[in-house]
């Protein structure tokens, strides 16, 4: 079925900047999407296209990436005659169309709108559900997999006020028998954790962050981890649930060290960390609390400090800011041994075609998979749908809390319905084949 209309809109994210939203027709209906949007941004992710023009929501209007579905993506889809089911055929035209390695002419943001609808519109032109329609393209066999879900609990980095320094302090059902058992404990588990937040720092300290975790204003890393294990204790689910933590370190690496107190103008110098004193940190940490993977756990482009970590580590090692989705830079990461794990996020690279190669690549090196959303989202559930259409053994949407996150949680609890015992959850086996932290030998 041909595609009759495409037209985009700015909209509002959960963070009150503006986005792109996608309307895409075919005869079938109207396909609606929504693209989200980063802050803790990896340099080497495709670009998402943003005005500039500082009277304008502060700079950060998307009116130029929607005059860009408009004017020019519109109509050359429509011309093509391609059919809504040419996911691979429509993505290149639109990486044609844009002809940047980076997509800077037409903004990553434009572009993922209108694959992400292409791919709406193929599923219902099929009649099946969005997760069966891109495990079809990718080539995916039954049976389908729930991804472990990884929620972020204590937000901490760019994406909250406190002076933690790491980003995100995550909790894995990894002892859950099914997706819906895995969100009873970890809204069990974050409950428990607002409880003890209160008693400790008081009722101020458990307002939520970006990603609707906790953001008390502890001293340090270790603190967080503390909190973490009092709460898994207090739910009762201690040997059952493990910990991920991301560091997102490249937003706090200065002159080749790392800076712990980045949110401090006046942070002390001598107390910046070498990749070598983090990665001793990270192993103290390993030893003592139930950490199964760590994400960015140094910057983006300190490739020695990655490969010496991840050879050396038995957990699993993710590269977001890393990797960006990007095969090239994929490539790189699997010749430097450099982690053995995935971010997926599918708006650092721009269309759903390079991310399912991204995910391809990756598995084929034997790699996990944490399928991703953005600290800006959208009501979209797409990325719920895409992590069981790719068996992403992962996914990490934020806090078991705010309807931006827990759109995407819902909507794994209906697929898993529907599929029943056509699916299996992930649990331990979504992590890196390698991962033999300790905390799973309990
Ligand atoms: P971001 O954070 O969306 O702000 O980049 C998520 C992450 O770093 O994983
Ligand atoms: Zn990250």
């Amino acid at each position: 079925m041909a595609i009759t209309k495409v037209f985009a809109r700015q909209i509002f994210d959960s963070r009150g900047n503006p986005t792109v939203e996608v309307d895409l027709h075919t005869e079938k209906g109207l396909f609606r999407t929504q693209v989200p949007s980063g802050a803790s941004t990896g340099v080497h992710e495709a670009v998402e296209l943003r005005d500039g023009d500082k009277s304008a929501y502060m700079g950060k209007g998307v009116t130029k990436a929607v005059s860009n579905v408009n004017d020019i993506i519109a109509k050359a889809l429509i011309e093509s005659g391609l059919e809504v089911t040419q996911q691979k055929e429509i993505d290149d035209l639109l990486i044609k169309l844009d002809g940047t390695p980076n997509k800077g002419k037409l903004g990553a943001n434009a572009i993922l709108g209108v694959s992400m609808a292409v791919s709406e519109a193929g599923a219902a032109q099929k009649g099946v559900p969005l997760y069966q329609h891109l495990a079809e393209i990718a080539g995916v066999q039954a049976p389908f997999a729930l991804p472990t879900p990884s929620f972020n609990v204590i937000n901490g980095g760019s994406h909250a006020g406190n002076a933690l320094a790491f980003q995100e302090f995550m909790i894995l059902p990894t002892g859950a028998e099914s997706f819906t058992e895995a969100m009873k404990m970890g809204s069990e588990t974050y409950h428990h954790l607002k409880k003890v937040i209160n008693k400790k720092y008081g009722i101020d300290a458990t307002n939520v962050g970006d990603e609707g975790g906790f953001a008390p204003n502890v001293s340090g890393p270790e603190e967080s981890l503390e909190l973490l294990m009092e709460a898994i204790k207090s739910a009762g689910y201690e040997g059952k649930i493990s910990i991920a933590l991301d560091v997102a370190s490249s937003e706090f690496y200065k002159d080749g060290k790392y800076d712990l107190d980045f949110k401090n103008e006046n942070s002390d110098k001598s107390k910046w960390l070498s990749g070598e004193e983090l990665a001793a940190l990270y192993n103290s940490f390993i030893e003592k609390y139930p950490i199964v993977s760590i994400e960015d756990p140094f910057d983006q482009d300190d490739w020695e400090a990655w490969s010496h970590f991840t050879k050396n580590s038995q957990i699993q090692i993710v590269g977001d800011d890393l990797t960006v989705t990007n095969t090239s830079r994929i490539k790189t990461a699997i010749e430097k041994t450099a982690c053995n794990g995935l971010l997926l996020k599918i708006n650092q690279i721009g269309t759903i075609s390079e991310s399912i190669q991204a995910v391809q690549l990756s598995q084929s090196a034997g790699w996990a998979i944490m399928t991703s959303h953005r600290s800006g989202e959208t009501e979209s559930t797409y990325i719920a749908d895409l992590a069981v259409a790719l068996r992403t053994g992962e996914i990490k949407t934020g806090a078991p809390c705010r309807s931006e996150r827990v759109a995407k949680y819902n909507r794994l609890l209906q697929i898993e319905e529907e599929l029943g015992s056509n699916a299996f959850y992930s649990g331990t086996q979504g992590l890196s084949k390698g991962t033999t932290a300790p905390a799973l030998k309990q």
